[in-house]
């Protein structure tokens, strides 16, 4: 096997999680700090390879930030389901 073809194809997938498993799966758990050992590896070694995933990260970060400030915004989820989708879509066009 050509280890080359690890970082070929449009879908990223690196460390075993695809970005859309990392999102829509992990990421919460990660920002929380409550992300299972045996995936934190994984997920940190996908930051590294994948600059997508890591504007995600800072964003989601930052809105969750920005929400606990607020404290009164009524749809955190609703804002997070929007970032979610844009994510998607982002990838989805590359
Ligand atoms: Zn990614």
């Amino acid at each position: 096997m050509n280890p080359n073809d690890f970082r070929t194809g449009s879908e990223t997938t690196v460390a075993r999680l695809t970005c859309r498993d990392l999102i829509l799966q992990h990421l919460d758990a990660y920002v929380d700090g409550t992300l299972a050992a045996e995936l934190l590896g994984d997920f940190e070694y996908h930051l590294t390879r994948c600059p997508a995933c890591v504007a995600y990260l800072h964003t989601y970060r930052r809105t969750r930030e920005m929400s606990r400030e607020a404290a009164v915004i009524a749809t955190p989820s609703g804002m997070r389901a929007e970032l979610r989708q844009f994510l998607l879509t982002h990838l989805h066009d590359e």
